[in-house]
């Protein structure tokens, strides 16, 4: 045993030594990295994955909040692998098209809301984002309204990493690299109640911070602004949760308003919240909605954006030709992988599950972590949550100084303890497979609680609390 674990180790060098020669990866610091080494993945199944040392792993993030029916499902194998041998590759841009994309889209119209019978398809969320600025400018400009331009999203929002996504997305730190935003972005405040909420009740919160959009649009001028876009829950933000007020007080300040509203559904469509899409959780009527990750579970790269009927009149109507559209959207192999993956949720009832039983069951205990001296909220809807780690609690406004140390003390613990969490600046989030079972919620909860308090000792020790 001990030689083979030899054996595994050089194996790992041997991986570190030729990833750090040539590979540069996202969102990282690479010196800093390369001093380290990588953690390399090399197989995964269910909610496991597996490194190359032979440790097992919970994937307490489903990937990147994408893996929603687990990881290695033979089905999607198998599904890959006859669209492989019928139609390896064809577009949809010269009138044509192919029957995955055309299954594909049919299937997404009758399980998105029902206001949604379109489909533009794309290879990423970014791209999705990418289009949802092009889509909202041409259609305002095929009603006569081209001066309706303006997109309004929200601070610490994330909606992709090409100059559009990261436009509308609210990260300073990305905004920082390349002269972002765009022009005719602008950002309003986020609802987060827990760190920027103030003195007031999470309600008053929510409408405080819905008003932000009113005074927005006051300033800029209804006749300026094309649409507002955001997460119904923000991911990448750090799992925030709007409080209860905040999206019908959009629903209000939008109502008789000439402003398109936009979902971006990336991660919590197909599934996540316990209901097919973040909207229905929240009772939100988008008019786009950009989807990716849980579309196909990132067995195969594919996005797209769900057209209302409201702005496919247009779009199939006066708009015309719109100049726009990627190699890969509509990727037969992708389309035939997506097409599987959504049999799969529906067949195997993931979203009631998430609803009724593994969602509700992962919420208990995860509240219960909320005990903890450590965390000042443990947050989570359907199977997406956060905890938030504080020096004095049960003050939430009193943060820990150099923000995000703690959160990546807590979030190395947990790797070590087996369990993929993600840290956002002191908080650590979680994003699990729509699959997990109550046996790995067990475990999770179990490890998470290790972590909290292998954290809460480390950060006495360094004399943080
Ligand atoms: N929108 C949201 C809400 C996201 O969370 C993400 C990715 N985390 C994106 C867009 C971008 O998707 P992709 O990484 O596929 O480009």
């Amino acid at each position: 045993m001990a030689a083979k674990l030899t054996k595994l180790s050089n194996l790992t060098a041997d991986y570190r030594a030729r990833d750090a020669a040539h590979h540069i990866h996202a969102f990282s610091d690479m010196k800093a990295l390369n001093a380290e080494g990588s953690r390399v993945i090399v197989r995964a199944e269910g909610s496991w994955i597996y490194d190359s040392d032979g440790n097992r792993i919970l994937d307490g993030m489903a990937g990147l909040w994408c893996v929603n029916i687990g990881h290695g499902r033979k089905e999607i194998a198998d599904a890959i692998q006859r669209q492989m041998a019928d139609l390896s590759y064809y577009n949809t841009f010269f009138k044509t098209t192919h029957p995955p994309a055309i299954a594909l889209s049919e299937t997404l119209a009758r399980l998105a809301p029902p206001q949604f019978n379109h489909v533009f398809y794309v290879g990423s969320g970014s791209e999705a984002n990418d289009t949802v600025i092009r889509m909202v400018r041409h259609y305002w400009a095929s009603l006569g309204k081209p001066g309706k331009s303006v997109i309004i999203a929200r601070n610490n929002a994330y909606h992709g990493s090409t100059m559009g996504g990261a436009s509308l997305g609210g990260m300073k730190s990305m905004h920082s690299q390349g002269g972002l935003p765009i022009p005719g972005i602008h950002h309003i405040a986020q609802p987060y109640w827990f760190g920027e909420g103030g003195d007031a009740t999470p309600e008053e919160f929510g409408v405080q911070a819905a008003r932000e959009l009113e005074k927005a649009i006051e300033a800029i001028g209804e006749e300026n602004i094309g649409a507002f876009i955001a997460e119904p829950i923000q991911g990448a933000g750090g799992v925030i949760i709007p409080p209860s007020t905040y999206w019908p007080e959009i629903a209000r300040i939008l109502k008789d308003r000439e402003i398109l509203l936009v979902a971006d559904e990336v991660i919590t469509g197909f599934g996540r919240t316990g209901n097919w899409f973040g909207s229905e959780t929240f009772g939100i009527a988008a008019d786009l909605m950009p989807i990716a990750k849980g579309l196909s579970s990132g067995y195969l790269p594919i996005g797209g954006v769900m057209v209302s009927d409201k702005v496919s009149d247009v779009l199939i109507g006066p708009g015309g030709e719109f100049h726009h559209g990627f190699t890969y959207g509509a990727h037969p192999v992708a389309a035939a992988a997506a097409l599987e993956n959504l049999r799969i949720i529906e067949d195997e009832k993931l979203v009631d599950r998430v609803r009724d039983d593994i969602g509700p069951y992962l919420q208990a205990g995860w509240k219960a972590l909320g005990e903890h001296p450590l965390v000042g909220e443990a947050r989570m809807t359907g199977l997406m949550g956060a905890l938030e780690l504080v020096p004095n609690k049960p003050s939430r406004q009193q943060k820990f100084p150099d923000t995000g140390k703690v959160g990546t003390i807590a979030r190395d613990f947990s790797f070590k303890n087996g369990l993929v969490m993600r840290a956002v600046r002191d908080s650590l989030i979680l994003s699990p497979p729509l699959t997990l079972s109550h046996d790995e919620a067990d475990q999770l909860l179990a490890i998470a609680k290790t972590t909290l308090d292998d954290t809460y000792a480390e950060v006495k020790r360094l004399g943080l609390i």
